[in-house]
């Protein structure tokens, strides 16, 4: 059996229930086959795909903390560091109640090769809770988030591992963690990243992952020689990701029909309404039926439905494995000539096989959603010299960072025969540079 036929079945059966871990490792390992190999003797001897797939610390914690009724709840907590090979331990943190050690092990897993992508110095890590934001007050999501850091500050440091915002994680959150971190240990230092402006925060950083989306995305097509300007796009989710990816695809002259929470989705024929999504959802935290009395002309959806419009560009900014095989043939069927994710792992394996065999051009998240973790690396940079960078220097080295890594991952896929497939150009020019930091760093 070939080395990574040979890891993917020991990664199943060492973590029996992570279902989400096993999909980002077969992903990747099965892109990786021709680099794998070309050099099995000396990765079998280095043991290097056993070193990739086990994080290298993974912290479990209980978080409790008293509900405005004087109830005590629990929460568990988790952070996975899972490689340091090319810097400090580098991810978000996610808040919802479906997470759990598979999922984390999944993101943390994915960011690795995201983060060396950026071509900044970022290892890969992850975490997060079960602890579900909405619908608590203002006053219970401080008690969680600082009841959360009491114990992950002990993990953590501007130079050892700086978490950031994920799903349910935004400024409110980072900010409630930033002074709790501030209290336990008199550090004033950049040890999360996404944090306000008034104290070390970046700018452009808010809009960086849905911008860096659509700047990948025009340069994929750019290189497949189609204009980005007068397309039609369907986007899923209206979170961070969605909101800023609708708002720069606007701007790019792209007409964006959908957007959608988790319990249904809008069509909006004249192109989602950028200010009324931001009001709805940053400022009022309500559901998408609002959207309605902004915007007459638009419809809502109970239930999934975005994938069936017929637009040129999917853009899903969601969560993971929301696009499914049988949204990707709506897709095909309806003309979509391409599919970049904005959310982490959003299109099922069989959906992205499936459009990489109708031609589709196929853009995977750990490339085409890198800029908001490659933003956070420049967040890092202003906090260690003390200075803020203007928002159209942010924004220009953003968009340099996401042209290269377009061209990067395309250079990888043609110098293996995988030519346009950038799925596996992705995962070989990620891997590439954490490789080869591990076997010069020895075995640890
Ligand atoms: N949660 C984002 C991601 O999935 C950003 C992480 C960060 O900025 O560290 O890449």
């Amino acid at each position: 059996m070939s080395y990574v036929d040979e890891m993917i079945e020991a990664v199943v059966a060492k973590n029996p229930s992570e279902p989400e871990f096993h999909q980002a490792v077969k992903e990747v390992l099965n892109s990786l086959r021709p680099v794998v190999d070309a050099n099995e003797e000396k990765f079998r001897r280095e043991a290097l795909l056993e070193r990739l797939v086990e994080p290298e610390r993974q912290i479990k914690f209980r978080v409790p903390w008293v509900d405005d009724k004087g109830q005590v709840q629990v929460n568990t907590g988790y952070r996975v560091q899972f490689n340091s090979a090319i810097g400090p331990y580098k991810g978000g943190l996610r808040l919802h109640p479906s997470v759990n050690l598979g999922i984390i092990k999944f993101l943390g897993f994915e960011q690795i090769f995201k983060n060396s992508l950026t071509g900044l110095p970022i290892g890969g890590g992850k975490g997060g809770s079960d602890f579900d934001p909405k619908g608590k007050s203002d006053r219970e999501v401080m008690a969680f988030c600082q009841s959360f850091m009491t114990e992950l500050c002990k993990y953590i440091g501007a130079d050892t591992d700086v978490p950031a915002g994920d799903i349910g994680t935004g400024a409110r959150e980072i900010g409630y963690m930033y002074g709790q971190y501030k209290r336990l240990t008199g550090l004033y230092e950049g040890v999360l990243t996404g944090k306000g402006l008034s104290y070390g925060g970046s700018l452009a950083r808010t809009e960086a992952t849905g911008y860096g989306l659509l700047y990948f995305t025009k340069e994929m097509l750019n290189m497949n020689g189609i204009d980005i300007a007068g397309r039609t796009a369907a986007v899923s989710g209206s979170g961070n990701v969605a909101i800023y990816a609708i708002q720069k695809a606007e701007q790019l002259g792209v007409k964006v029909l959908t957007c959608s929470d988790s319990n249904g989705w809008v069509y909006d024929p004249d192109g989602i309404d950028v200010a009324a999504l931001k009001e709805i959802k940053e400022v009022k935290r309500a559901r998408l039926t609002e959207y309605k009395n902004y915007r007459p002309n638009s419809e809502y959806h109970e239930g999934r439905g975005v994938w069936t419009v017929k637009v040129d560009l999917a853009l899903p900014c969601a969560t993971q494995n929301e696009l499914h095989l049988e949204d990707a043939k709506a897709l095909a069927a309806n003309g979509c000539i391409a599919v970049a994710e904005g959310a982490n792992m959003p299109t099922t394996l069989e959906a992205t096989e499936y459009l990489q065999e109708q031609g589709i051009l196929f853009a995977p998240g750990k490339a085409s959603n890198a800029g908001g973790v490659a933003t956070s690396a420049l967040e890092m940079s202003q906090n260690s010299e003390r200075l803020s960078w203007t928002f159209e220097e942010v924004d220009k080295k953003l968009q340099d960072i996401m042209v290269n890594i377009c061209h990067n991952a395309a250079d990888a896929a043609k110098r293996y025969g995988f030519d346009k497939n950038y799925v596996v150009g992705a995962n070989i020019a990620g891997f590439e540079k954490v490789v080869d930091a591990m076997l010069a760093q020895g075995v640890v």
